[in-house]
């Protein structure tokens, strides 16, 4: 409980998705983005599903606000990717 008698742990959170791929690398770009030939996407997105999962077991089921995607070039990623379960 914080000071104003509310549990923050029984609240929703934000679950951040990095879609780490662009299709080149600015000059400027300071973030974790990478360029690659070829995504495996079927690698990737279970990768993605095993860490939502591994997160889960540590913290328990709670409620997902929102989820939010970055990157890299987010809009990339194909739609399947961005299917909930
Ligand atoms: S993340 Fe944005 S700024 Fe960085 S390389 Fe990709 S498109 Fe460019």
């Amino acid at each position: 409980m914080d000071a104003g008698g509310q549990d923050w742990r029984a609240g929703g959170f934000g679950v951040y998705v990095h879609w780490p791929f662009c299709l080149a690398k600015c000059p400027y770009c300071d973030f974790n983005s990478h360029v690659a030939r070829e995504v495996d996407h079927d690698r990737w997105r279970a990768a993605l599903v095993a860490e939502m999962e591994a997160v889960r077991d540590l913290t328990g089921p709670r409620p997902a606000g929102s989820m939010f995607f970055g990157g890299g070039t987010p809009s990339l990623m194909p739609a399947g990717d961005r299917r909930a379960r």
